[in-house]
């Protein structure tokens, strides 16, 4: 059966009310073949009936357009709610500007967990105004990787994240210290010399350390010393004053500054003692007059805690927003495995497409708006959830499709004769619903070779019919020879093939498993950018250059 005119109104008219009020011409055309396999038998009349359509839509007002979608599918008014889902909440007390911060420490480039936070923030400071700082958290000198410092920028650049300004916050040891004096001489701070176990022992007992209740002056001298380098590692902290009764001993009495002795990248031996997250998050996130933090559920007790320092201070909260965390299957995000597997020579590096940063990503083809939609449509919600590659995927496909040449690759291929039959040629179009795209022409001669994927040889029984797209079919016979067959039965039923010309090329796809699948790709391949889809395959982004692509998606 063959769509009517109605039919390819409404797929049409479907697919522009998902895109604002206009419909993309490849991907209809894609969902007509899809839906209607006898429509690819008569691809070119299809077509442009279908372009037809898509032109007269397209050249319409798009709200009047959304509405006769509605009025001729209703239930995609009931989609609309959920449309409207997708949209993040409005933040609460905007007054003008907004003032956010993406807060990521260098231990390595930003991954996909990362990105998250990255396009929460920025979108509200694009819909607000306002200003985004990039505040980079290396107070750790144990876990930073000095490449980072321009790997997370450029990372934000290629999400399309709009940043400010950047913030080191090594280079603000001063400030730290600074408000550290202001605390120890309001009594909030003190330096305890206990060891690590006894320290925490007192605190799960709600007992006060003997140094707790010491004088400012004998803290404040203690404090110096410890920021002049004359304590040792574990010697000393200082602490900030909580509620030793608190339900949750996490957030009794914290930690505020460590005695550190490694070599900071940034500052080398300038400091030796640094301020622990929960201090420089309050300290910066008052002084950059943050009106809004958006982070994840996982900063819960950090924002209590951090809450003690503004209190004292008598400084105005932020107001703060901590979405449910997100599983993401499959992913190794934990940077310090991936150093450490970059390091012993399991990975090749950040980009190594079998990880989930951002460069690796990049490198398999992944578009940034693809991790934009994604995140706004999984939206602001408190509760956990699992992250689904298939979603983010098809999101992706909808971005890359209408440019994505198909290419002819045969995985493990196996060359065979055609006997028989006529003069060959095969033409077919680079884009089935994209004619801009352009065509491929290969003269093959009588009786070519060519390659077809080894898989689909082996199970191909003796005298069986089988098509070669877009070249003939041919028929299985004398133990492996394949004859041309131009029969005019009906062969609907029949498989297709793969094929590629006897002068392909050697190509190599690399996958994300870590596998490699080595095989033919067809000449015209060179004339090809960026990402393509292999037919029966699967999207792949070409490198040219090396000769070879990694694997996308399917
Ligand atoms: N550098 C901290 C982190 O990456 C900061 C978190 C925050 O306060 O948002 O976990």
């Amino acid at each position: 059966m063959l769509p009517d005119e109605l039919e390819i109104r409404k797929i049409a008219l479907r697919n522009a009310y998902l895109h604002e009020g206009r419909a993309d011409l490849g991907s209809v055309i894609n969902k007509i073949m899809g839906e209607y396999p006898e429509a690819r038998t008569k691809g070119r009349e299809v077509s442009a009936l279908v372009s037809s359509v898509v032109k007269e839509i397209n050249s319409r007002d798009k709200q009047k357009v959304m509405d006769e979608a509605v009025s001729l599918i209703p239930e995609l008014a009931v989609k609309e709610k959920h449309v409207q889902e997708h949209r993040l909440p409005d933040l609460e007390d905007v007054n003008g500007e907004v003032r956010m911060r993406l807060a990521p420490s260098p231990s390595g480039p930003l991954h996909v967990g990362h990105s998250r936070m990255a396009i929460l923030n920025d979108e509200y400071v694009k819909r607000y105004g306002g200003k985004l700082f990039l505040r980079i958290e290396d107070t750790n000198p144990s876990n930073i990787d000095l490449d980072s410092y321009h790997l997370i920028p450029e990372d934000l650049e290629w999400l399309d994240v709009k940043v400010h300004e950047i913030v080191i916050q090594s280079k603000r040891m001063d400030l730290y210290y600074k408000e550290a004096r202001r605390l120890i001489e309001m009594g909030k701070m003190y330096i305890c010399e206990c060891s690590q176990a006894d320290f925490k022992n007192y605190k799960l007992n709600s007992m006060a350390c003997p140094h707790r209740e010491r004088a400012p002056e004998t803290n404040m001298e203690a404090f110096e010393k410890m920021i002049s380098g004359a304590f040792r590692k574990g010697d000393v902290s200082a602490v900030v004053k909580t509620d030793l009764n608190h339900p949750n001993p996490s957030i009794r009495d914290w930690i505020a500054f460590r005695v550190k002795e490694e070599t900071h990248p940034l500052t080398g031996r300038t400091y030796f003692a640094y301020p622990m997250m929960n201090f420089s998050v309050a300290v910066d996130d008052h002084y950059l007059e943050l009106t809004h933090v958006i982070r994840g559920k996982d900063h819960l007790n950090n924002t209590e805690k951090q809450s003690y320092i503004f209190t004292y201070m008598k400084w105005i909260k932020p107001h703060y927003y901590h979405y449910g965390l997100v599983h993401i299957p499959g992913a190794l995000l934990k940077t310090s495995l991936i150093k450490k597997g970059i390091r012993d020579g399991t990975y090749s590096g950040w980009s190594d497409i079998r990880l989930q940063t951002l460069l690796a990503m990049k490198k398999r083809g992944y578009r940034p708006d693809t991790f934009r939609k994604y995140w706004v449509n999984s939206g602001m919600r408190e509760i956990d959830s699992e992250f689904s590659w298939e979603i983010f995927n098809s999101i992706n496909k909808e971005f890359v499709d209408q440019h994505a040449k198909r290419l002819w690759f045969v995985p493990d291929p196996v060359r065979l004769r055609i006997v028989g039959g006529w003069d060959m040629n095969s033409k077919a179009p680079f884009h089935p619903g994209n004619p801009d795209e352009g065509e491929r022409v290969y003269h093959l001669g009588a009786e070519p070779e060519i390659y077809i994927p080894g898989k689909d040889w082996l199970t191909i029984a003796d005298k069986e019919k089988f098509r070669l797209k877009d070249l003939c079919n041919v028929i299985r016979k004398d133990n492996g020879i394949i004859y041309a067959d131009n029969s005019h039965e009906d062969l609907k039923k029949i498989r297709i093939l793969q094929w590629s010309p006897a002068d392909s090329q050697d190509f190599s796809v690399e996958r994300p498993d870590g596998t490699v699948d080595n095989g033919k790709i067809e000449p015209l391949f060179s004339k090809v950018k960026g990402v393509s889809q292999f037919e029966r395959y699967g999207y792949v982004n070409l490198d040219l250059e090396r000769k070879k692509g990694y694997f996308l998606h399917k």
